[in-house]
């Protein structure tokens, strides 16, 4: 010790760059990279959820970072899956929708495995055509379902009997289990829930059995000063969720997820009452019930991601493993959680926008800390390879926030954001739209509607108020637009996949 301390003195006077155990290439970090299928930020309480308690995800909040603005480029699944692993936006990686992703192009996974790293993706990818870059892959088909999935391991398709979200944490542990221990491994473990159709496991099939969960503050927007779009979109709670998605069969019909016609929406439907007696419910009460079922189980799902995750995080901590990984936890986009009368994503509003980001990493970053830096989803590959000590390759459209983690704040720090979305009228028939956001307000562009919107953030969180005809508003309209238009245009947005429509069968 004495030794490193001269060593370290000598090197500060001499303004040398020295490398200690932990640093450097010779002990670059390993990465799990931890992702959900649409968990919304304010369905964690570290994010201070009024609905569920996550403790285990909470763990990286407490031992690292939490990011406050964290924003999708575009709020779908594949997307921002093609996003995430290229660094680009959706019109130059080539995913606007549910369509292929080639993989073929340079990405994180192959940058990390040329660097030297042990790469694997294990859950869902759901980008089409087989992962590359990965030294180990098993993957989920398609969607994948919650019970007894099939899995795809190295192109072999394997049936196992069991959960989910408890298989992917299974077999992520394998991975770490069986990796090569002269190399750094990088671990993208995605997880289906809680995605559509929301089915829990046993253990937590009664978890909110006896509570009457919150109804968001914004669960009857009448949508009075938006554009269009609002009203087209096929996404409500009251007439838009179906009978598998409620687990709901008539009396009379076969019990079980709504095994007749599980695509049907009823708007009068006979519950089972608290008092145990049958009751028909319809109108607003029906909404009410809905929500509740709804809510349930997209918790229910999520309470088995907060369990696996802390068997990861155990599985880290015994292994020793705990200091030197890098342990992100995220989803790939945000999600309505009965806001705005919504389930879904899509719309470029805060509750699809926003992504979790929570960052554990403690030779470099401080534990209990947040951050109001604005990121991107374009953003983690970037990071990611900067934290392995690689050249952030100039094609990649993000930006490495490692400086971010160690609690500094570039003065150039973005203080505005580029979205884009395409896919319609498939599934929800949410209308195309693009926009700015700063860190004050939000314009949003529904180009196929020609019609704008403009929220301000600040006096309007819950994005209530459309005011962009407000004539007070007309200077700020100008400097947003033009803000739009210059991140667009710096973006190479040059309208090229504005009329991609989604292929059937991905
Ligand atoms: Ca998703």
């Amino acid at each position: 010790m004495r030794a490193l301390n001269a060593l370290l003195t000598v090197a500060a006077a001499l303004a040398l760059p020295v490398l200690v155990a932990g640093e450097g290439a010779a002990r670059r970090p390993n990465i799990l990279y931890i992702m959900s299928d649409d968990h919304a930020a304010h369905a964690i309480s570290a994010y201070g959820s009024v609905i569920n308690k996550t403790p285990n995800i909470d763990r990286l909040a407490t031992q690292g970072m939490r990011f406050n603005h964290c924003y999708v480029t575009n709020s779908i699944c594949t997307p921002s899956r093609a996003a995430i692993i290229t660094g680009k936006y959706s019109h130059i990686n080539g995913v606007p929708v549910f369509n292929r992703f080639d993989g073929s192009q340079p990405t994180l996974a192959k940058y990390l495995q040329a660097a030297g790293y042990h790469t694997g993706m294990i859950g869902k990818w759901h980008l089409g055509s087989d992962p590359t870059g990965f030294d180990y892959w098993n993957i989920l088909p398609g969607q994948g379902v919650y019970h007894d999935p099939g899995f795809i391991e190295m192109g072999q398709r394997n049936k196992h009997t069991g959960y989910v979200t408890d298989l992917i944490a299974d077999f992520s542990i394998e991975f770490i289990k069986n990796r090569p221990k002269d190399k750094p491994f990088f671990l993208m473990c995605h997880n289906k829930a809680p995605h559509r159709p929301w089915d829990p496991d046993d253990k937590h099939a009664k978890m909110y059995d006896d509570v009457e969960l919150p109804e968001p503050a914004t669960f009857n927007d009448d949508y009075a000063t938006r554009c269009p779009a609002a009203t087209e979109a096929t996404m409500t709670i009251d007439r838009h969720l179906t009978r598998r998605d409620l687990k709901y069969s008539p009396p009379g019909e076969d019990k079980g997820p709504a095994r007749k016609g599980g695509g049907i929406v009823d708007l009068t439907m006979t519950v089972t009452g608290k008092d145990g007696k049958e009751v028909k419910l319809t109108g607003e009460a029906l909404k009410k019930w809905k929500y509740q079922k709804y809510i349930k189980d997209y918790l229910r799902c999520i309470a088995s991601v907060d369990d696996n995750v802390g068997r990861l995080l155990d599985y880290l901590d015994k292994e020793g493993l705990a200091e030197n990984t890098m342990v992100i936890y995220t989803s790939d986009q945000g999600f309505f959680l009965g806001d705005h009368t919504w389930f879904d994503k899509r719309f470029m509003y805060e509750e699809s926008l926003k992504m979790p980001f929570l960052v554990r990493y403690p030779p470099l970053i401080k534990s209990g800390s947040t951050s109001d830096g604005m990121i991107l989803n374009v953003d983690f590959a970037p990071t990611l390879l900067d934290l392995a000590g690689e050249k952030v390759p100039a094609d990649m459209q993000g930006r490495s926030f490692l400086p971010l983690l160690k609690g500094e704040t570039p003065k150039d720090w973005r203080t505005s954001m580029y979205y884009r979305y395409y896919h319609y009228p498939q599934d929800h028939r949410v209308q195309p739209h693009y926009g700015v956001r700063t860190l004050t307000h939000k314009l949003i562009y529904f180009n196929k509607l020609d019609q704008w919107e403009l929220y301000d953030l600040e006096k309007d969180p819950h994005e209530l108020k459309n005011v962009y005809g407000d004539p007070a508003n007309a200077d700020l309209v100008k400097q947003l637009k033009e803000e739009m238009y210059r991140l667009k245009k710096e973006l190479k947005d040059e309208d090229q996949f504005q009329d991609k429509q989604p292929a059937a069968g991905v």
